[in-house]
């Protein structure tokens, strides 16, 4: 198959990664691999030089006359880009890295060429760059039949018969447009004379799949779209910068951000900011005059003490009569009537991303394979697909469905159906929009439960800090300020609990703890089992209701023991939770834990810089070494993230014929590299993967094999992994399975007061759970049944979900084909 892959609408961080993850995946499976430069535009325009010949054949087609048209425009592509694809052009399939096959090497201009064969090592390095280096477009001339028709012409010129279409709603329309066209563009074109018979009848089906490229996440049907999360990543460290400026002058500041029919950035950047009042098209204040309510809310924090307030306008913001909130407004409102000193900050482009961040290279990676696999699958009959993600599963809906639902959702905010455009958005927004309302509004004795419902719930962290335990922790106190509840924090582990380090929680208290990294509340290793009779009477003496753990593997350890101390201790009879947070992901059942986002990201910096050392060095390998216990997460994913060449789990462990292969593979590499232009490659190892094969025996052993082909030294990363400011998935995850582990404590909390008050109350097993996420749901996996999952010995699941991912890794470097060539 000849694919062709372009990128359509405004640009987004992650889209170099679809690029580079199709092409490569493209050539994997004995695919040509094309790019069409400059979105549709370039699709339209074609390569000039052929249509110039054209354009003298024929005196009447609308093709030529379009063509020409657009050649008399000025050209797009910039030198740079054309150097980029210049640079090291090579064909993929078949001829991987031979020099000399590529018509285009030598010099030759690009200028003028908008869809070119690309190969290899095209696209090797893109991970790191934000933006689309193979250029973006608004083309007015592929809205037009007579444009479709000269779109249409130049893939059957080249032979190509797939497109992976990359961009946002308009884009992939325009993708579906064209596919439902493309019989009567081609008996067009065949009536015109402008492919002969053969042409037509190899090219009657053209196959379409599209990946959504959009910073906004406002496709339906996906729970992430390309480039959002980088978005929001920069959204939350202009809020982090703001709130130490906010707090010192006691100022109130009002954040325009990107968002035009759609509010996920601002919703999201309100939870994992910690706004006092966000405005989103979707949902506009329910009480009118809004400003009203605004004011009534922020007055009350003003109240209590709080020294700051943020409030976060998304552009397309507006009241219930669809008039539009802008910034300047709120603004003066604030001033006019809290007397509060208040500046706007709009973000605009700074906001379209940069470097994108693990999320933008990992998701990106994974669809853009699938996106392959969905065209190979292809049948003339079966309709579009568009991959999207739901929670951790990479998915294929119909790209026509999810765009009319987009579509819809816009139609029902301008009928003013806001409760129909928050169901059409998906109930994780609602999700998250009820959560930031619990979370950011102070409420009064009459919206809480009543008093015999209301619980004392003790909140605890176990194991190693991870991003996002304190977001989390928020998250539940503020909730169960809204309920009426009490929040008890249990400083330093259970060893604080016996030691009586116990206290209530204050609403303003943890005000800021949204972006602080490691764990405000201390947290050791301690299990209950040190005394478990003396934690039971400390359960007692400080009447806990409810427990929620918030922890890594020995959280779950902790929730196990005291689950099973049941049977011995009427106390541990309450709702128990564990929300797992670790940077080592290895809690089982769960594909997800809180801090492996920021951990990532972490990861994902170090070896930005690492590589870019190692490139400046030319021939260098880094083996970096990666926390995670017995858990190979971190540095799988990691090296799928930074496109690493070889990694190393405790899961396949390291022994000497994989050895022996690994460094041929690295020969090889470096030999087909051309000379004075070899690159820094990484090699990353998690700590526990061998005793023997440390980090600096497989150093050594590069230093002395590499010759004079490559150097190779040693980065440990060690504690930097815990990462700092947590990242803003991990905030906003946090807050999100919190409050549904809050909720899961009151229903149980419920349960057990309806047992007949003189006797004994025992908790049913399925009351102490560990929240997971599982491909595509959140599952609630009660204690004892994870046990039969846990690979005890090892702290870890007996099975890993990502353990495919080192396969793609190596797929990703294009190792089976370099060791195949040898
Ligand atoms: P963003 O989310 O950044 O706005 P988008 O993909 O929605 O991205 P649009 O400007 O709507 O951006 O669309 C990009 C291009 O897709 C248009 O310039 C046009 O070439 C093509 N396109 C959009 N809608 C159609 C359509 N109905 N028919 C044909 N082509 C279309």
């Amino acid at each position: 198959m000849k694919i062709a892959i372009l990128t359509s609408g405004g640009d987004s961080a992650g889209m170099n990664a679809v690029v580079r993850s199709v092409v490569k995946a493209g050539i994997l499976k004995g695919c040509e691999m094309w790019v069409v430069r400059e979105g549709y535009e370039g699709l339209v325009r074609g390569n000039t030089e052929h249509s110039e010949q054209q354009a003298q054949a024929t005196t009447q087609a609308t093709v030529a006359e379009v063509q020409n048209e657009v050649a008399n425009q000025p050209i797009l592509a910039q030198t740079d880009s054309d150097k980029n694809l210049l640079h090291n052009l090579r064909f993929g399939d078949g001829e991987l890295l031979k020099d000399g096959t590529s018509e285009y090497v030598g010099g030759r201009t690009l200028k003028g060429r908008y869809i070119v064969r690309v190969g290899w090592d095209d696209v090797r390095g893109w991970f790191a760059q934000g933006g689309t280096l193979i250029g973006t477009a608004r083309s007015a001339a592929f809205r037009t039949p007579e444009g479709r028709l000269a779109a249409a012409f130049n893939l059957v010129k080249e032979g190509i018969d797939a497109l992976v279409v990359c961009g946002g709603d308009g884009s992939l329309t325009g993708a579906d447009v064209f596919r439902s066209e493309w019989p009567q563009l081609i008996a067009e074109l065949h009536t015109q004379s402008l492919i002969t018979d053969a042409q037509m009848e190899a090219h009657s089906h053209l196959k379409i799949v599209g990946l959504v490229g959009s910073i906004d996440n406002d496709m339906s049907m996906t729970d992430l779209t390309i480039g959002a999360p980088t978005a929001l990543q920069r959204i939350c460290e202009a809020i982090d910068n703001i709130n130490s400026t906010a707090y010192s002058h006691s100022r109130a500041f009002v954040l325009e951000v990107m968002g035009r029919d759609c509010g996920w950035l601002a919703l999201l950047a309100g939870v994992a900011g910690g706004a006092d009042f966000i405005f989103i098209p979707e949902r506009p204040p329910n009480v009118m005059p809004w400003e009203d309510e605004m004011c009534a809310e922020i007055d009350r924090h003003r109240k209590i003490g709080k020294r700051k307030t943020i409030v976060i306008v998304a552009e397309g913001a507006h009241d219930s009569d669809l008039k539009p909130v802008h910034a300047e407004y709120v603004k003066q409102v604030l001033t006019d009537r809290l007397g509060l000193d208040t500046r706007v900050t709009t973000l605009g482009h700074t906001q379209r991303g940069g470097r994108p961040c693990a999320f933008d290279r990992i998701l990106p990676t994974l669809q853009g394979v699938e996106a392959v696999e969905a065209l190979l699958e292809a049948e003339p009959g079966t309709p579009s697909y568009m991959i999207g993600v739901q929670e951790n599963k990479i998915t294929r809906v119909p790209l026509m469905e999810a765009v009319k639902m987009t579509r819809a959702v816009a139609a029902a905010v301008r009928e003013k159906d806001f409760a129909k455009a928050m169901t059409l958005r998906g109930p994780e927004f609602a999700e998250q929009l009820d959560g930031f309302h619990h979370v950011s509004c102070l409420a009064d004795e009459s919206h809480m439960i009543p008093v015999e419902k209301r619980m004392r719930v003790g909140i605890i962290h176990m194991g190693a800090p991870a991003g996002g335990m304190n977001a989390a922790t928020r998250a539940a106190a503020r909730y169960c300020f809204r309920q009426g509840h009490t929040p008890l924090a249990i400083h330093n582990g259970f060893r604080g609990l016996l030691d009586d380090n116990v206290d209530e929680l204050t609403w303003l208290g943890v005000d800021a703890w949204m972006a602080r990294g490691g764990s405000e509340l201390g947290t050791n290793r301690t299990l209950p089992s040190v005394d478990l009779g003396a934690v039971a009477s400390k359960f007692q003496q400080f009447n806990f209701h409810a427990l929620l753990i918030i922890g890594g593997f020995e959280a779950f350890n902790a929730l196990l023991i005291l689950e099973e101390g049941r049977k011995h201790y009427p106390a541990f009879h309450i709702p128990m939770v564990h929300l797992p947070a670790t940077i080592s992901n290895n809690v089982p059942m769960t594909e997800y834990s809180l801090g492996s986002d920021t951990s990532l990201n972490a990861l994902v910096d170090a070896c930005d810089a690492i590589k870019q050392s190692a490139s400046a060095s030319r021939n260098r390998v880094f083996v970096v070494e990666t926390q995670g216990g017995k858990c190979g997460y971190i540095a799988a994913m990691g090296a799928l993230a930074t496109g690493a060449s070889l990694v190393y789990t405790p899961e396949d462990g390291i022994n000497l014929d994989m050895l022996r292969r690994d460094v041929r593979f690295l020969k090889t590499r470096y030999s087909l590299d051309p000379p004075g232009r070899s690159e820094g490659r990484l090699v990353i190892r998690s700590e526990a993967s061998s005793s023997v094969y440390t980090t600096s025996v497989i150093t050594k052993m590069l230093q002395e094999e590499g010759g004079t082909l490559f150097d190779a030294r040693s980065a440990s990363l060690g504690h930097t992994l815990q990462g700092g400011i947590p990242s803003p998935m991990d905030r906003a995850r946090a807050a999100r399975l919190s409050l549904k582990c809050m909720a899961f404590l009151e229903r149980h909390h419920e349960a057990l007061l309806k047992q007949p008050p003189h006797k004994t109350k025992h908790a049913s097993p399925d009351s102490a759970a560990v929240i997971t996420i599982q491909a595509s749901s959140l599952e609630w996996v009660p204690v004892q049944e994870m046990v039969q999952h846990a690979d005890m010995a090892n702290r870890r699941g007996k099975e890993s979900w990502w353990a495919g991912v080192r396969e793609l890794v190596e797929a990703m470097v294009g190792r089976p084909q370099f060791l195949g060539m040898h």
